[in-house]
């Protein structure tokens, strides 16, 4: 009788993984980076394994899960990786998963807010939204999403998540790093574009109450955010007066993305918030 938390060595992972822990569960932590979770009561059991190897402890492990989060992928919008590794790790690892899980086992799938493309005009997206993926990993999140069809499953997706144990690729984490080196902050097309930023603890929370609410759901907070004042809540966080340096944006990359909350807040009865520079202030005094 277990919870099993695919991806639990990352950012969101660790967070919900130690959530669900606290709640009570019993989980089993997949992922094939050691996991820092840590229980010496033997409520946690830690599977190091990749999704896609054929380990009788995965196999065993999915028989027995009584729900099943899966949030093992391959994120990141601009890093250059192996060919076919974002296709792999979203779409035939999602695919394994979902053969694994038993119909009738509550099962929740990390997708992305990028299937939609962006907020176009700065209308917020809602899920029955026509998606326009740009990019590989918009793509195979669209594809992953496509696998979800006919099942009891729920699809989330979330838009930008901050907090401690913030992806290293991700803005936040690269400008406080910066910024505490005193090197410029480096932003991609303009101090304007916007993005719904939600607290990973809010994330992990809605996750945790969504699953068995079969569907697709935004996670977001339905407000956008300037790149201009996370930069300032960056400076203020870490005392510094940083220095801005604007490059030019990928063309996947959309200007604004915004999250229309209204589906979250009927199933939920709240819709996270956040407070910028409170959430910033954490994530730099968490530390790298
Ligand atoms: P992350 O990279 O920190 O964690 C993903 C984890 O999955 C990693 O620890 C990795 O080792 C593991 N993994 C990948 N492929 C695997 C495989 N084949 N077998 C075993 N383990 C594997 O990413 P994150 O930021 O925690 O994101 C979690 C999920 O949420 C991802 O699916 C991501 O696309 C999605 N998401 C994240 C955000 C965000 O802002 N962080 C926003 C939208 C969607």
């Amino acid at each position: 009788m277990a919870t099993i938390v695919t991806g639990a060595a990352g950012f969101l992972g660790k967070a919900l993984t130690d959530l669900l822990l606290a709640r009570g569960d019993h989980v089993v932590a997949i992922d094939r980076r050691p996991v820092s979770s840590e229980r010496a009561d033997g409520a946690l059991t830690v599977l190091v394994a990749d999704l896609l190897g054929d380990d009788e402890r995965v196999r065993e492990a999915f028989k027995a899960a009584t729900s099943v989060f899966h949030l093992a992928g391959r994120p990141g919008v601009r890093d250059v990786i192996e060919a076919g590794g974002r296709w792999r790790d979203n779409v035939l690892a999602g695919s394994r998963v979902l053969a694994l899980t038993s119909p009738g086992t509550p099962m929740l799938i990390a997708s992305s807010s990028s299937v939609y493309g962006g907020a176009r005009r700065g209308r917020p997206s809602h899920e029955d939204d026509r998606l326009r993926p740009r990019g590989e990993y918009a793509l195979s999140k669209a594809a992953l999403e496509r696998l979800c069809a006919g099942r009891q499953v729920t699809v989330v997706r979330p838009f930008t998540v901050a907090g401690e144990g913030q992806r290293p690729d991700m803005a936040l984490h690269l400008w406080l790093a910066a910024a505490r080196a005193h090197r410029p902050l480096r932003v991609y097309g303009s101090l304007d574009r916007t993005r719904d930023i939600t607290d990973v603890r809010q994330v992990v929370a809605v996750m945790a109450d969504l699953i068995g609410h079969p569907g697709v759901v935004n996670i977001g907070t339905g407000q956008g955010h300037s790149l201009r004042e996370m930069i300032a809540a960056v400076a203020e966080a870490t005392g510094t007066r940083p220095v801005v340096d604007v490059v030019p944006a990928s063309v996947h990359e959309p200007a604004d993305s915004l999250a229309d909350t209204r589906r979250l807040a009927d199933l939920l009865g709240w819709v996270p918030r956040t407070n910028l520079l409170d959430l910033v202030r954490r994530q730099a005094d968490a530390g790298p």
